[in-house]
């Protein structure tokens, strides 16, 4: 449609008020919200800040954190190597080499050799979790790991499993419990292999 279009229907702001143009109300407004919070700070369990990390803030259950990979009962990694959460991550930080599966694994033809996700990439966006169809892909509750340099968080799979030892008693797989209804009432600190 053009600017000119005589079929557009123009909207003129409403005109104020002199004593709405001082905005004295919507000021005063804003200030009672203000005074509330630092009422509800100073007087009640408003508190928006914590001792950190002697407290540990337990994100809500669609919080997307730090990846992890799962096993399976016999604790091998789900992963068939199919590619799709590669394909589908628009950040393209993973990277995935497939080899055929052992002999020993009847149920699958590949697995994957080398699985590195480049965590200083992504944007927790969740597709890769979405993407892959046996559930062996997820994103944690853990929000605070650090390191000392980047390569520290670009993880392979061995730290990806890692998670999954670190996180599996707490953060149930989707597959077993739906990701709104996991439960997050505590909080680990995971020890991760280097
Ligand atoms: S969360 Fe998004 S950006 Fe991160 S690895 Fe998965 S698909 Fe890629
Ligand atoms: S994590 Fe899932 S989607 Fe990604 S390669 Fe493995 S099986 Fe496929």
């Amino acid at each position: 449609m053009r600017a000119d279009d005589p079929k557009l229907k123009r909207i003129e702001p409403p005109k104020l008020q002199w004593y709405e143009k001082l905005y004295l109300v919507p000021i005063a407004g804003g200030l009672g919200v203000t005074a509330r919070h630092m009422a509800g700070v100073a007087f009640g369990d408003k508190a928006i800040t914590m001792q950190y990390p002697e407290e540990q803030h337990v994100p809500s259950p669609n919080y997307r954190g730090v990846h992890r990979l799962n096993k399976d009962e016999q604790g091998r990694v789900k992963c068939v190597a199919c590619m799709l959460c590669a394909t589908a991550c628009p950040a393209h930080c993973i990277d995935i080499v497939g080899a055929t599966a052992p002999p020993s694994w009847p149920d699958r033809e590949k697995y994957p050799e080398s699985f590195v996700i480049d965590e200083l990439r992504c944007i927790y966006c969740g597709m890769c979790e979405e993407a892959c169809p046996v559930e062996a892909i997820e994103l944690t509750g853990l929000y605070d790991l650090t390191g000392l340099s980047r390569e520290q968080l670009i993880y392979d799979k061995a730290k990806l499993l890692s998670v999954f030892d670190a996180t599996k008693d707490v953060e149930p797989m989707r597959y077993s419990k739906p990701r709104s209804d996991r439960p997050r009432e505590t909080r680990i600190l995971p020890t991760l292999e280097e």
